[in-house]
């Protein structure tokens, strides 16, 4: 039966031979789990047990080109079509942004995960594919958390944003916390994430329009961004590398809970932002090699980067780059500066 609508139970293929549509249905499989395709790339789980404690969404290829995370969401959707997994949880799985990933290109005109809490509609540029699917994202994101509205006993609202770097990382895996607007971070989070081998952290300080902000922000939900490497072509990841983070969401979706060591601040280095420095002219140029890795640092004065008369230099003591990129347009951000700091005042 499962054969029939999704062939060798194969999502991600039957999503990428219908990139821009695919019918919604619904079905069930064996083991009482419900099935429903909201749409090409976007598939959602109602396990048969009333002990569902958790609404969790993994997406992946919100970048076409970063296929390790898709290559785990695609192996995780495949195992619980045929049956290998069985899920403890509702589970939401989010293939991204498919025709970039057919042209494996990063965007096909403009980036994804610039474009939540409503950027897709804000300006003047063009409608795009990109600016369509943000929309619909969070519409089907929304249509997940609201059917399990229920007040006397609410469920834990998870989104796991899997990305990959397009450079290298001086920490080959690490994590964005949306700004959460003077809440506590939670420490469980932090555990799972260490559970998933990613013990750096990054504090954002400012709403952001990213997918992981816009769940955090708009559904309370625990959200990150969780960057798991340097950006491969299919087929060429080492995913020994990603064994922590797979087994991890495996046990996040199948387990009520999962086991975890208990927060201990000095596994993590936690950084947060000083600044966020954007491209103000074409001139816009940076002044360091174009494979130095995330979370490199400087002596302060060091020069950065220069953007027509202005010159960018590092300003504090431990102050690192992360996602450099000049290539961006002009008034976007060309780079963050972060700087060491610590959770544990402010945690629960
Ligand atoms: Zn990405």
């Amino acid at each position: 039966m499962v054969e029939n609508v999704i062939p060798q139970y194969d999502f991600l293929a039957l999503s990428l031979a219908n990139p821009v549509q695919l019918a919604a249905q619904k079905f069930l499989l064996t083991n009482q789990t419900e099935v429903e395709i909201y749409d090409t790339g976007i598939i959602a789980f109602q396990p048969a047990n009333s002990n569902i404690t958790k609404d969790i969404v993994l997406s992946c290829g919100i970048h076409g080109n970063e296929t390790a995370p898709i290559e785990i969401c695609a192996e995780l959707v495949r195992d619980i079509l045929q049956e290998t997994l069985t899920l403890q949880h509702r589970l939401l799985v989010i293939f991204g942004n498919l025709p970039a990933m057919l042209a494996e290109k990063r965007e096909i005109t403009e980036n994804l995960n610039r474009l939540f809490s409503g950027h897709h509609s804000l300006g003047d540029a063009a409608i795009n594919p990109e600016r369509l699917r943000a929309k619909a994202i969070e519409d089907y994101v929304s249509q997940f958390y609201q059917n399990t509205v229920n007040s006397a006993n609410p469920r834990q609202r998870i989104l796991y944003d899997l990305h990959t770097a397009i450079r290298g990382s001086r920490f080959e895996k690490f994590a964005v916390y949306p700004y959460l607007h003077g809440k506590p971070w939670h420490k469980d989070q932090f555990e799972f994430l260490q559970a998933c081998d990613v013990t750096t952290v990054l504090l954002m300080h400012t709403p952001a329009s990213t997918f992981s902000y816009y769940a955090s922000n708009t559904h309370g939900a625990d959200s990150f961004t969780i960057e798991l490497g340097k950006v491969r072509p299919f087929g060429q990841n080492d995913m020994a590398r990603f064994s922590k983070v797979r087994q991890s969401l495996r046990d996040l979706v199948s387990l009520p809970e999962v086991a975890t060591k208990p927060f201990v601040e000095s596994d993590f280095a936690l950084y947060q932002v000083s600044r966020a420095i954007n491209k103000q002219t074409e001139a816009f140029s940076l002044n360091f090699a174009s494979d130095v890795e995330n979370f490199t640092s400087y002596p302060v004065g060091t020069l950065l980067a220069t953007d027509s008369e202005i010159e960018h230099r590092v300003e504090q003591e431990g102050e690192a780059i992360i996602f450099p990129n000049a290539n961006v347009a002009i008034g976007q951000r060309s780079m963050l500066m972060v700087v060491p700091t610590t959770v544990s005042q402010h945690l629960i």
